[in-house]
């Protein structure tokens, strides 16, 4: 097990809990944040997804190939997914220039960039889990 701190490594590591599908994503996160919609619950199993972005060529991929995707939004939006265990890996929207990257398939998910600092959807959210502060009301006090 890898004990340096995340934040001070340029690279982290992470794929899928079978590991046939593997990724190395180098610097740091872009809008790392938590999402509470329908497709975050039904398709990650859980209250909320947990996302942050890397530039396409900041993610260097192992059995990028094997991959599956779902498309959530024909020709727009689609969720990758490894085929064999499930492991919900990352999202393309062809609004958001970078990959998405369920950061619960990090093996390490310290690291400030990494915190939340956003929630989407939170109309959807389950109501006995406390949502993540509003980055625009933090901003203002
Ligand atoms: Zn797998
Ligand atoms: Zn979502």
């Amino acid at each position: 097990m890898n004990t340096t701190p995340a934040e001070h490594a340029d690279e982290r590591t992470g794929g899928c809990r079978c590991g046939l599908i593997q990724f190395t994503v180098t610097g740091s996160a872009i809008y790392p944040h938590t999402c509470s919609c329908v497709d975050c619950q039904k398709l990650g199993g859980g209250p909320m997804m947990w996302w942050a972005g890397w530039p396409a060529e900041r993610i260097a991929w192992s059995g990028w190939d094997s991959i599956k995707w779902f498309e959530t939004f024909k020709d727009e939006a689609k969720r990758g997914f490894c085929p064999e265990c499930g492991t919900r890996l990352a999202a393309i929207d062809s609004n958001i220039p970078e990959i998405g990257i369920n950061v619960t398939a990090l093996e390490s998910t310290t690291g400030a960039d990494l915190i939340p600092i956003n929630q989407s959807f939170r109309k959807t959210a389950v109501h006995w889990l406390p949502q993540v502060p509003d980055a625009a009301a933090s901003t203002v006090g």
